[in-house]
């Protein structure tokens, strides 16, 4: 395995920007952001859905930076402003978020209005792919996504042993129509104080069977947009967007952190390749949701890794808006079959 570098750089504010790269990053940095306010996110009881909502005033006042000009994200060392990131160059950079929706922290609620509420533990930090503002995961080199799994596999590593963390979700939105205000390259990752309701399902699932595994066979044959040796990308059976493709390793692994070089490799090249299919059949950069789904333990035994791409398109680049069944009730609906759509996808890999 390529050796690759990482530095913590301590802030002005006490917390740590991470810095990964291949080649040593040795950078003296340049001026700093000035510290910002401190938040306290709490979490509020839904009786009826069962599950938790979790409130961060303040998020409404978040940057959104009207142009490339003012981009956080850029190095900050060669431009006229303060960025995040206080140096003239980086490869992947990791840091926390200052608008955090979970944030480990001593504010004491128990109770508000009858309802069971508490503080919002965890963490969010943010991503950044690349030093580049106008980089896109479809046109990287092969080495810079292989880093930025190496990024993420750290992060689950030292996230999910953590004793306020109980789940370790990287995730990308892409897109206006995803809500997305800042544009250069980046994900993020929310590290819950609970197992989130859609990831129970999932562990439920794979204890009864390995579903995935089970539905393989068909995967390879039917349903595939891209496959190797080591992955595939398929549209589920079940999907419930147009263009739903799910990346899964062939054999089982509880998350990244268990891929081996080819592994590793293969899962960077089919990244790149399903957002470059995606892009080529809306002839733009496609908006999407992306997020991984991997064993809330690194030492599980059942759970099999899986990342999920839900673009929020109905056919075409026509929006799907999630309306009166799928709000209301939790029941999607669907005017197209997933064994269609990856014929569709499958003519745009190349
Ligand atoms: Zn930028």
């Amino acid at each position: 395995m390529k050796k690759y570098y990482k530095r913590i750089f301590k802030r002005n504010d006490d917390q740590n920007l991470l810095l990964f790269s291949f080649k040593e990053h040795k950078e003296k940095n340049t001026k700093e952001l000035g510290i910002s306010g401190s938040a306290s996110p709490h979490m509020r009881w839904h009786p009826f859905r069962q599950e938790w909502v979790t409130y961060s005033a303040g998020r409404e006042k978040r940057t959104s930076f009207p142009s490339k000009k003012y981009c956080p994200f850029c190095p900050s060392g060669k431009l006229n402003y303060t960025t995040e990131i206080p140096f003239k160059d980086f490869e992947v950079a990791v840091l926390p978020n200052r608008w955090p929706s979970f944030l480990t922290h001593n504010n004491k609620i128990t109770k508000l209005d009858g309802l069971d509420i508490k503080p919002s533990g965890g963490r969010c930090e943010v991503v950044v792919y690349s030093p580049n503002h106008d980089d896109t995961l479809a046109d990287m080199p092969i080495e810079q996504i292989k880093l930025l799994v190496h990024t993420w596999i750290d992060r689950y590593k030292e996230l999910s042993i953590r004793d306020d963390i109980e789940y370790v979700m990287p995730f990308e939105n892409r897109g206006k129509l995803c809500g997305v205000t800042l544009h250069h390259p980046h994900g993020q990752i929310y590290s819950y104080p609970f197992i989130p309701p859609v990831i129970q399902k999932e562990l439920k699932a794979f204890k009864e069977k390995n579903y995935l595994l089970s539905f393989m066979d068909s995967l390879e044959k039917k349903y595939f947009v891209y496959q190797d040796e080591h992955m595939i990308a398929a549209v589920p059976p079940f999907a419930r967007y147009a263009y739903e493709i799910w990346i899964i390793p062939k054999v089982r692994v509880a998350g990244p952190w268990e891929f081996d070089d080819d592994q590793l490799l293969s899962f960077s090249i089919c990244l790149q390749k399903i957002i470059k299919c995606y892009d080529r059949l809306l002839k733009k950069k496609c908006p999407y949701i992306m997020g991984m789904h991997a064993a809330p333990t690194l030492t599980n035994k059942s759970f099999h890794f899986h990342v999920e791409f839900y673009p929020p398109l109905r056919s075409g680049d026509k929006p799907k808006i999630l309306a009166g069944s799928e709000s209301m009730a939790g029941v999607f609906i669907m005017d197209v079959l997933p064994e269609e759509t990856a014929i569709i996808l499958r003519e745009q890999i190349k």
